[in-house]
């Protein structure tokens, strides 16, 4: 997360830095990778420790900024610089093109697009790598290079082909957590220039190593469970929601359940399967999912007004109506066109 370039600084700090930029090879002779595993890579233990390799399958995302030989070419550079640090091969298992909607300028509608998009293959692959010019507004105009999201540590994504960025990233996913180094590959934020900066402090390293077998499809554990609950919960519900739009019922009614398996107190999720179920003229699954909704959230305007209209196709017009005034009670709007054909078949003006 957070990896920022501020422009005009970088490009003051460039100038200032140019004859120290000259002298940088000579210093890099003298152990400039001093702090990181880079002088250690040959040892024997070390390698040992590496042992057995994990192949990582990745799904490559595109949306064209870079062509397809530039990006595998960049993928199995990177994979080289992972496998000699912690013994992770990164193996492409498949590309998805991605047309972008109304989601770049926010870091997470993206990775509810991709979660959603890829859902059914998820089983079948570890990371998703979407190498795509994302815009993501952050207080003081800094642009991030890359980002991963901190739901399942799973979708990466990365703006340009620099290894620092797709290493830096990648690890996050095994360690599993915001935090940053002062110095390599985990520093908070790309140097201007000098060494490549793809190494591991030996101490990140062991991080790395101790869940580079962790399972992706599983949001990993943290200190408080009721947070990662909620957030699993959040995250099932937002892609359920997704799937609504799409119109896809079954795998939003499949995602929905999951939520409300991990908070069975989370009252949209109530809602929104509600929805669904109306939708599908299955009007008593509706009100049971809609009486849920209000029983855990009674300000939840909207599922009265659902509910209103799975009474009034059931033909129970005097339960609808009381539904509509407590969703007017509430400041909910409730459409002049349904009002309209509520009083014709009740026979009731309000
Ligand atoms: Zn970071």
């Amino acid at each position: 997360m957070g990896m920022y370039w501020k422009r005009t600084q970088t490009q003051n700090r460039f100038i200032k830095t140019k004859k120290l930029v000259l002298l940088l090879p000579l210093v890099c002779l003298l152990g400039c990778y001093a702090g990181s595993v880079k002088p250690l890579l040959s040892r024997p233990e070390f390698k040992a420790e590496n042992e057995p390799i994990r192949n990582l399958r990745i799904l490559l995302i595109t949306e064209n900024s870079y062509r397809k030989d530039e990006i595998e070419q960049f993928v199995s550079k990177c994979s080289r610089l992972v496998e000699m640090q912690v013994g992770i091969r990164l193996e492409i298992l498949d590309w998805y093109q991605i047309t972008w909607e109304d989601e770049l300028d926010d870091i997470i509608k993206m990775e509810i697009r991709i979660a959603g998009d890829t859902w059914s293959k998820r089983d079948k692959f570890d990371i998703a790598l979407a190498f795509v010019h994302f815009v993501h507004s952050v207080e003081g105009g800094k642009l991030p290079l890359g980002a991963t999201d901190t739901f399942f540590w799973r979708y990466i994504f990365v703006r340009e082909l620099d290894p620092y960025i797709l290493l830096h990233e990648l690890f996050h996913a095994f360690l599993l957590h915001r935090g940053h180094s002062k110095e390599w590959v985990m520093r908070g934020g790309r140097p201007a220039y000098g060494n490549e900066w793809y190494w591991l402090t030996p101490e990140d390293r062991k991080g790395v190593l101790r869940n580079k077998w962790r399972d992706f499809n599983a949001m990993p554990a943290t200190e408080q469970e009721e947070e990662r609950k909620s957030k699993e919960s959040w995250f099932y519900y937002k892609v359920g929601s997704a799937y609504l739009q799409k119109r896809e019922f079954d795998q939003a009614i499949l995602l929905l359940n999951k939520s409300l398996e991990i908070n069975p107190k989370y009252g949209a999720a109530y809602e929104t399967r509600g929805i669904i179920y109306s939708s599908r003229e299955q009007y008593d699954q509706a009100i049971a999912d809609f009486n849920k909704a209000v029983e855990i959230d009674p300000r939840l305007g909207e599922a009265y007004i659902s509910r209103g209209k799975a009474y009034y196709f059931k033909g129970e017009y005097d339960k609808s109506w009381e539904d509509v005034k407590k969703a007017q009670n509430l400041g909910f709007q409730v459409s002049p066109k349904f009002l309209d054909d509520l009083r014709k078949a009740s026979w009731r003006q309000n």
